[in-house]
């Protein structure tokens, strides 16, 4: 193939020469120097078909083919050597962990569940294993039955309660807790291991002229802001018992404190009940005897509207009619 281009490009530079020697002898009017030029075409010619050549064939070599892959053999993974067997220490399951091996850390089983202690007003409920601390502590049945605390010690608030004489008439006058002081022990006060007293004295007063024509009728008391029970706001006072602490009676109702029930002293004392002028004081001195850091005193005055004769107990109906609570110390919490 090659040859038959070569002598195909051959004679055509052939033939292209004598035309050309043919033109360039009809330039030169005849002047042959043609055989020296001729030939020096034909040597051109040949080099450059060969270069072309050359060129053509340098291009056929560098077509890239990849060298053949070289074989390969493809070994399987070895087999994993098996385990020596774990003889197992096992740790003790807890509320937040299975039983786990302390050497494989294997585990078995479910973690234990929580033994919930029971909640009270002080505390949420807590795991009595692993101390973890679940829901609220219980609702203060004061707050439970729709009471809540509306007065505070050192401020005086309007007092509406009904008159003595014509008890269809009601007066407007003042009530305030003068102070409450906590302490151990005082003059009169023994030491109590485990309690603190709390004294409070509380003062009313009347001046207009429905207290001054007819008198006042009032309506006093404690009750405890955990433990409250509607049925019992009027019976405490009527079952007192004599206690070892002078003056002091042992309340028929005990205290609930970090789940605990506690009795509890009280002593009431009318310091004051009389006309000074226009105005008439009444100022009576409650001390209580408690658990120490106990915070659900409460004192109340009430109409005396909410007494029912009748079933001779508070209307716990109407409690809060007209009722000023005193929380005798803040929360703790
Ligand atoms: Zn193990
Ligand atoms: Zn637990």
């Amino acid at each position: 193939m090659l040859y038959i281009f070569n002598l195909f490009c051959s004679n055509f530079f052939i033939d292209f020469c004598d035309q050309l020697h043919y033109n360039i002898s009809y330039v030169n009017l005849g002047r042959r120097k043609e055989t020296t030029d001729c030939m020096k075409t034909r040597i051109l010619s040949l080099v450059l078909v060969a270069l072309l050549l050359f060129i053509a064939g340098c291009s056929d070599n560098e077509v890239y083919e990849p060298p053949p892959e070289p074989a390969r053999t493809v070994s399987p993974p070895p087999e994993p050597e098996p385990e020596p067997e774990c003889d197992h220490f096992w740790k003790r399951p807890d509320c937040h962990n299975p039983s786990i091996c302390l050497d494989c850390g294997e585990t078995q089983g479910l973690p234990l569940e929580h033994v919930l202690a029971d909640a009270n007003y002080q505390q949420s409920p807590e795991c009595v294993n692993c101390g973890d601390i679940y829901g609220e502590p219980l609702e203060s049945n004061f707050v439970r039955h729709g009471l809540r605390v509306n007065a505070t010690a050192g401020r005086s608030y309007d007092y509406i309660t009904i008159t003595n004489l014509e008890p269809e008439l009601t007066t407007i006058g003042t009530a305030a807790l003068l102070y409450v002081d906590v302490f151990n022990t005082d003059e009169g006060y023994p030491a109590k291991a485990g309690y603190e007293y709390i004294v409070a004295r509380l003062m009313i007063t009347f001046d207009d002229e429905n207290a001054r024509n007819h008198g006042f009728q009032y309506l006093t008391g404690q009750v405890d802001y955990y433990g409250f029970d509607p049925d019992e706001i009027a019976v405490i006072y009527e079952y007192l018992r004599d206690s070892d602490i002078p003056d002091f009676k042992i309340a028929s109702r005990k205290l609930n404190f970090f789940g605990e029930d506690y009795e509890y002293y009280m002593k009431h004392t009318q310091i004051q009940n009389e006309w000074v002028g226009d105005v008439t004081y009444l100022v009576i001195e409650y001390a209580f005897l408690v658990p120490v850091g106990f915070d659900g005193l409460i004192v109340y005055v009430s109409n005396a509207a909410n007494w029912s004769e009748a079933s001779n107990r508070v209307l716990s109906d109407n409690f809060d009619n007209d009722t000023l609570f005193f929380r005798l110390r803040s929360p703790t919490s």
